[in-house]
């Protein structure tokens, strides 16, 4: 084994400390197998519920009508995440695309979203029209409201008490902290402001953006009261294999206005052909929770790894995980740079590619990005980018086995080694 690490570019130096950081968390692991096998076994009780046979596996073309793969499909995803009903569609593009359209079909004019976790997601900016664009929320006359998490990360009670109004129609929480530094919403957290807003105005739909946080608990937003959800296909519930897509679950209702928005009133849901992609969704899907387990544990080696060499690791090494993300400070931008020349060395597409720091549009500063996969910026696969700025920290995750999660932390920390950045 330690040949072909060496042959690999890992010297023993930094493969005996990788080593020596794994000893202690063996206990750690353990506890991640275990969920990955409750969430392993609640997706398949649902794919037997189903009835899902090799028939889903067919493909469909032009109106998609009666399309018994992505219709069983959706019954899979309503059964797993506990609602009345799902729309899961290689229509929807992305991550953003599902939260907006979730967004757009349940809200009208004079109506106002209210964002109870600060800030929500960049891309997100444009769709509330936060940030003014072209055929935002804003311009069809919704409005925006916004109540901060507290300086410790918890929710503002006080403030969503005053921030709800009689315009108040939705109110969104992020789980995963994004590319903020806050922590990480847990599920029973979320759990407790839904219930919190309902006790103030008991109508108002609680849409959660549950990206890259499946799989990572035993329960889900929508098993503490979320009436919809959505999320990213080519993140934690598509496997690594689903080639696009996105998600949509939650109370009948609000999930066939959504379906009205996503393709046209009238239609809804009905149509929308699945052009074969039908396998890699429920395979993606079977896959996910396992899948969804290597990416934490190389989250956790990581954040293990670099705060032993004393690094600001968020979240640090110890605490619980509610979602996938690893933030590590470097404090200078050759640490940024060696950490994702590592990762993209380590990669099994692209791995003879240098990534260098880039301009790149939204962003204010050079920003490199190390990624070798397998779908086009696929984030559940390994994989991490850093604004080259202060405070110089890097954001990964990923990994759709444990072993290439490994590999890839061991590479970044190779490359910050070889640079005379760390010493071991
Ligand atoms: C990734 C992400 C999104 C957007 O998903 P895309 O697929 O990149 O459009 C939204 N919210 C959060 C918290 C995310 O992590």
């Amino acid at each position: 084994m330690n040949q072909l690490y060496c042959e690999m570019g890992i010297c023993p130096e930094v493969k005996a400390f990788g080593d020596g950081i794994l000893k202690n968390l063996k206990e750690r692991f353990d506890a991640i197998d275990e969920m990955a096998e409750y969430n392993q076994l609640k997706v398949i009780h649902a794919m037997q519920t189903c009835r899902v046979s090799a028939e889903c596996f067919q493909t469909s073309s032009g109106y998609g009508y009666n399309d018994i793969g992505r219709d069983t499909l959706e019954e899979v995803y309503a059964s797993v995440f506990h609602t009345e009903s799902a729309l899961v569609r290689p229509q929807i593009t992305c991550g953003t695309h599902a939260l907006a359209v979730a967004l757009a079909g349940n809200l009208r004019p004079g109506d106002e979203l209210l964002s109870v976790s600060g800030k929500p997601y960049d891309t997100l900016e444009e769709v509330i029209g936060i940030r003014p664009s072209c055929g935002s929320l804003a311009e069809y006359g919704v409005t925006y409201a916004q109540v901060d998490l507290l300086p410790d990360g918890s929710f503002d009670f006080e403030g969503i008490q005053k921030a709800i109004g009689p315009k108040t129609k939705m109110v969104e929480i992020q789980r995963s902290k994004g590319y903020q530094t806050r922590p990480t919403l847990s599920v029973s957290q979320i759990g407790e402001a839904i219930a919190f807003v309902k006790s103030v105005k008991p109508d108002i739909i609680c849409m959660v953006d549950n990206c890259y946080g499946e799989f990572v608990e035993a329960i889900e937003p929508t098993d503490v009261g979320a009436d919809l959800m959505a999320g990213s296909l080519i993140k934690n519930p598509g496997g690594g294999l689903a080639p696009i897509g996105g998600y949509i679950v939650g109370k009948k209702e609000y999930v066939e206005q959504a379906a009205y928005r996503l393709t046209t009133p009238g239609l809804g849901r009905e149509v929308g052909a699945s052009l074969g992609v039908m396998q890699s969704f429920y395979q993606g899907f079977f896959l996910a929770p396992v899948v969804t387990a290597a990416a934490l544990k190389g989250a956790i080696f990581a954040a293990n790894v670099y705060e032993a060499l004393g690094y600001k690791v968020v979240p640090n090494g110890t605490e619980d995980r509610h979602d996938i993300i690893q933030a590590v400070e470097f404090g200078i931008p050759e640490g940024v740079i060696a950490f994702c020349k590592g990762i993209q060395a380590a990669a099994p597409v692209d791995s003879y590619v240098t990534p260098e720091p880039w301009a790149m549009p939204g962003y204010d500063s050079d920003v490199i990005m190390a990624a070798g996969a397998f779908v086009q910026g696929s984030s559940i696969e390994l994989s991490a980018d850093g604004p080259i700025k202060p405070p110089y920290a890097v954001y990964f995750q990923g990994g759709l086995t444990w072993p290439h999660a490994k590999l890839g932390i061991l590479m970044s920390l190779q490359k910050l080694y070889e640079q005379g950045i760390v010493k071991l």
